[in-house]
């Protein structure tokens, strides 16, 4: 298969073209952003308005670019996989409408892609991950362990009863008052600093569930932050959240783990992180130690494949395409999706 993907939930344009083997090799022949964390900086977050607006002038050029990089023409794809929610309906119908444009226009199949499902296969954009395994999807707007069994088969184990981590990353950054998207700039400021520094609120611990919750941490942090007068101080703070929404992802991921680990009866243990939290190191590094200790395999996929990309898309479209899967023409813009449907349904405090 070769796939056009095509990302525009958010506040990236994204085009990749992605070669998945008979033999399940991924191989990335593009893969081409370009954020608009420019135009929404003034504003301290994603305007929806502005976002469409900014993917309607941008995914052409985009999607030709990701072609040009691969050296193929649409004529050499067989499919185009574009997301298709969840996330600013504005933009998700943007992205989806080309898709589908080219689909007829070139006679190919479109695969209408769940967004989350393109972070759940991210790592496999950098290394061999077979199924089944053990996901923690960290991003901005979700945080969830899920048991992903196959191609589109997530069963979710845990799910953040308040904010996401990359949400709580972006609102206590501007309360230390950095800039718009506060997490990678809370990383750069933690560097450092005394993460022991600053007692936090250890949020859920010990709770029997794999659930998470971040408010609390969220609301002592803002009232921390009031108090400061040096950088120094500035510093430890960020340094001190960062663990403590480490250690919480940790504790949360290990719990889920053992769980698992008894359901698989100790075999083909396999630990994957995916989002753009993901892309914190200090995250990476606690949760790979928390995996060893328990007997998993640890994977996060590489840097640019945490944050939203389209080669995660494609390779969702692709991996569905090669079981005979594809969508009508009529598919629709999904704003809310969960990734496991059925699950979700059940259970009430879905996001
Ligand atoms: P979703 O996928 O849930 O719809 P999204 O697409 O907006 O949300 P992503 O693009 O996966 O989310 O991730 C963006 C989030 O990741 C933001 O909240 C951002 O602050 C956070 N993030 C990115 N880099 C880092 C980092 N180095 N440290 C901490 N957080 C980070
Ligand atoms: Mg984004
Ligand atoms: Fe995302």
């Amino acid at each position: 298969q070769i796939v056009l993907g095509l990302e525009t939930s958010c506040d990236e344009t994204a085009a990749a073209v992605v070669r998945l083997g008979a033999d399940g090799h991924v191989e990335v022949l593009s893969s081409t952003v370009a954020s608009q964390i420019a135009a929404h900086a003034p504003y301290g977050g994603v305007v929806p308005e502005i976002a469409a607006r900014a993917h309607v002038e941008s995914i052409d050029a985009i999607a030709g670019e990701a072609l040009k990089t691969a050296g193929l023409g649409y004529g050499d794809l067989t499919g185009v996989a574009a997301t298709a929610g969840p996330g600013l309906v504005g933009g998700v119908m943007v992205g989806l409408s080309f898709g589908k444009a080219v689909a007829l226009a070139r006679g190919l199949p479109l695969i209408a892609v769940n967004h989350l499902e393109g972070h759940a296969v991210s790592a496999r954009l950098g290394a061999d991950i077979p199924y089944p395994f053990l996901l923690l999807l960290v991003s901005g707007g979700h945080c969830q362990l899920l048991s992903v069994d196959g191609v589109g088969a997530c069963r979710r184990l845990g799910t953040t009863i308040d904010d996401a981590a990359g949400e709580a990353f972006d609102k206590i950054a501007k309360t230390l008052g950095l800039p718009y998207p506060g997490g990678p700039a809370l990383e750069a400021l933690a560097e450092g600093g005394q993460p022991e520094r600053f007692p936090l609120p250890r949020m859920l611990l010990g709770r029997k569930d794999c659930d998470f919750s971040f408010s609390g941490l969220k609301t002592a942090a803002a009232r921390l932050a009031e108090g400061l007068t040096s950088d120094v101080d500035r510093r430890d703070l960020a340094a001190s959240v960062q663990t403590a929404i480490a250690g919480q992802l940790c504790e949360r991921s290990d719990r889920a783990m053992a769980a698992y680990a008894i359901e698989h009866e100790g075999r083909g243990l396999r630990f994957v992180v995916a989002g753009g939290v993901a892309a914190n190191r200090t995250v990476r590094a606690r949760l790979e130690a928390t995996a060893k200790g328990r007997g998993f395999s640890f994977t996060a996929p590489p840097l640019a494949y945490c944050t939203d990309n389209a080669a995660m898309i494609a390779l969702a479209g692709a991996e569905r395409l090669a079981l005979g899967q594809a969508d009508p023409l009529d598919a629709p813009a999904r704003p809310r999706w969960p990734l496991d449907e059925a699950a979700a349904l059940a259970n009430p405090t879905h996001q």
